[in-house]
């Protein structure tokens, strides 16, 4: 027998249930092979143009692999990465490994595009060999383990609150369980001798990373995040802030990425802040944070919740327009409104800034996602999903069930049944962005205009003559 562990969205060593899996399993299941694969259909260009790994979320990606990578290498285990449809890579992987029977190991799928791809791996065949292939599968993302959720799962509350209130209210059962420490990997690998290289996308361009990816990236983050800078007991207050330095002052925390890939556990953060909390006591600010993980925390329940639910058509309707509440939307596409977002010229400065900061970085803050999702959905009245896979591209943190559940949630058909949530793009930047420091940023063309200008621009009153016209003119009211 031979075990292979399939590495997706747990970049990482510390708290990884899979390598305790793998090396539980060794004195029956044999050798092992650690594996990642990059889905060839996220270099693939949509209709619209889309793939769904733009440069610098590549670049994340790139670096979280080549930290584990030298990981790995450091207790004398390849790490074979390639590239390709995952259920053709492990049909030629199966078919070299013909002469073992074959134990493969990965996380549980987070969303159905992943749940048919590994129902099509566990259904493969090896020609003219008696193997067997078996599967385990185990939880990777989250705080609490599907034993814990097994309750909700089929009675999922429909407001965060809700969820939220249920946590609190039993905190045995809720206990976030202790992270697993970095194992040592005293394994006999099974080498692998299939090339199927990653062929990134083009990083000339891409800016260096603020922060640097992988493991041990994330954890010297966490480190100076929680216990250098200490930017924790200001989190709540700041945390809105668009303009960040997070090496000198983190307005948030920016562990979102390093938890969209794996890099670092939800767990093993969550335990981090329990100990700062024993040395400094906690407050609002260490408490919000801890608020919202559990937001992370119900958008992935809730995507697993659907996921096993036929009226929500196995997790097919977060992704169909009308979402889980199957509400009519009717949007129509529009080209120039599409062109306008795509090319960050809808003449909503605002806006603007915030899609030239995620094009060229790769990341905005939760307030000016916000508000680009508010614009996307009810002002230029596209399609929601559309907004949702233009930030799949993007976002180095993208996160399936975060994403898609933020974007529903604003459209109003996520979970929560509530009305759709639509923000006043003036009221905002009066608030958020009062001295236009964020877009001054990244539209410098804009450098000499006031508050003012700007406000009139946005609501189509009094056109600014260097800038363009908006596509929509904004909101003006909020519910
Ligand atoms: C339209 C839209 C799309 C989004 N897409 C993603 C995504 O793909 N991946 C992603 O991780 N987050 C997403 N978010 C949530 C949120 O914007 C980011 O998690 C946050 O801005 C990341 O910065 P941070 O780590 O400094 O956050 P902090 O404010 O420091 O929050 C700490 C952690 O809590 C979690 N968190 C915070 N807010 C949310 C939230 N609203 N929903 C879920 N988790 C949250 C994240 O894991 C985050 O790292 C989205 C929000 C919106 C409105």
């Amino acid at each position: 027998m031979t075990q292979i562990l399939w590495l997706r969205n747990d970049l990482r060593l510390h708290d990884n249930e899979g390598f305790r899996l793998a090396l539980a399993q060794a004195p029956e299941c044999g050798p092992l092979s650690v594996v990642y694969i990059l889905p060839e259909i996220w270099l693939q260009e949509d209709a619209l143009g889309m793939t769904r790994l733009a440069t610098a979320k590549a670049h994340f990606l790139r670096a979280a692999l080549i930290d584990l990578h030298r990981q790995l290498e450091d207790q004398t285990i390849n790490f074979h990465m390639y590239s390709g449809d995952p259920a053709k890579v492990f049909a030629q992987l199966f078919n070299e490994l013909k002469d073992y029977n074959i134990h493969l190991i990965t996380s549980q799928p987070q969303a159905p595009e992943e749940r048919d791809t590994l129902n099509q791996i566990r259904n493969l065949t090896i020609p003219d060999s008696p193997s067997v292939i078996s599967m385990t599968t185990y939880d990777a993302q989250t705080l609490f383990s599907s034993a814990q959720c097994d309750d909700l799962l089929t009675d999922f509350p429909s407001t965060f609150t809700a969820f939220r209130k249920c946590v609190e209210k039993s905190p045995r059962h809720w206990q976030v369980a202790k992270s697993i420490d970095t194992p040592v990997l005293a394994l006999h690998e099974q080498l692998l001798n299939l090339y199927s290289p990653i062929a990134w996308p083009d990083q000339e361009h891409c800016p260096p990373l603020v922060l640097s990816g992988g493991e041990r990236g994330g954890k010297q983050w966490l480190k100076h995040y929680l216990w250098e800078q200490r930017a924790i007991s200001h989190y709540k207050r700041t945390r809105n802030d668009l303009i960040d330095r997070p090496m000198e002052h983190a307005s948030s925390s920016h562990l979102s990425a390093y938890l969209a890939w794996g890099c670092l556990s939800a767990r093993y953060v969550w335990h981090e802040i329990l100990q700062y909390e024993a040395v400094y006591g906690s407050d609002e600010h260490s408490y919000w944070l801890k608020f919202e993980l559990l937001w992370r925390e119900y958008f992935h329940w809730s995507l697993r919740s659907s996921m096993i639910n036929p009226k929500h058509d196995f997790g097919a309707a977060l992704f169909s327009e009308g979402g889980l509440q199957r509400k009519a939307h009717g949007s129509q596409f529009n080209e120039e409104r599409w062109q306008a977002w795509w090319h960050a010229t809808t003449g909503v400065p605002m806006i603007d800034a915030g899609l030239r900061e995620l094009q060229q970085t790769g990341f905005v803050s939760n307030r000016l996602r916000q508000n680009m999702a508010s614009y996307f959905i009810h002002q230029l009245k596209l399609d929601w999903r559309l907004g949702a896979r233009w930030f799949e591209m993007h976002l180095i943190d993208f996160d399936v069930a975060s994403n898609y559940g933020n974007w529903a949630y604003i459209a109003g058909v996520g979970h929560d049944a509530r009305p759709q949530r639509q923000f006043d793009l003036n009221k905002q930047l009066h608030q958020y962005d009062p001295e236009l420091t964020h877009i001054r940023q990244w539209c410098p063309e804009l450098n000499l205009v006031t508050l003012d200008d700007v406000l009139a621009h946005q609501s189509g009153i009094k056109h600014l003559e260097t800038y363009p016209a908006p596509v929509v003119p904004v909101f003006d009211g909020e519910h």
